[in-house]
């Protein structure tokens, strides 16, 4: 099984910034959404994510809850921080 999430946008839909926690919904190449929290203290950490039942799971199919996105963490995580995601989407 080798998919990969590739991200093509990052938006914020709420944040705490006295907490420094972030909800942000994450837009993949592949058509999936994802909402993802973050805590940025004492530096930016994913805290959960979960797919939006708006299109089945690119990896079971399935089109109600499931927890495939959770293996897929680091790789989330790399891109909102290496690609710069999570500091474009706080800017806006
Ligand atoms: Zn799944």
């Amino acid at each position: 099984m080798s998919y990969k999430p590739s991200i093509t946008n990052v938006t914020k839909a709420s944040s705490n910034d006295k907490e420094g926690l972030y909800e942000f919904i994450i837009k993949l190449a592949d058509g999936t959404e994802c909402r993802a929290f973050y805590n940025r203290f004492p530096e930016w950490k994913m805290t959960n994510i979960s797919r939006l039942l708006k299109t089945p799971c690119p990896v079971c199919r399935k089109d109600f809850i499931c927890k495939c996105m959770d293996s897929f963490t680091a790789d989330f995580e790399g891109q909102m921080t290496g690609d710069e995601w999570i500091n474009k989407a706080i800017a806006e």
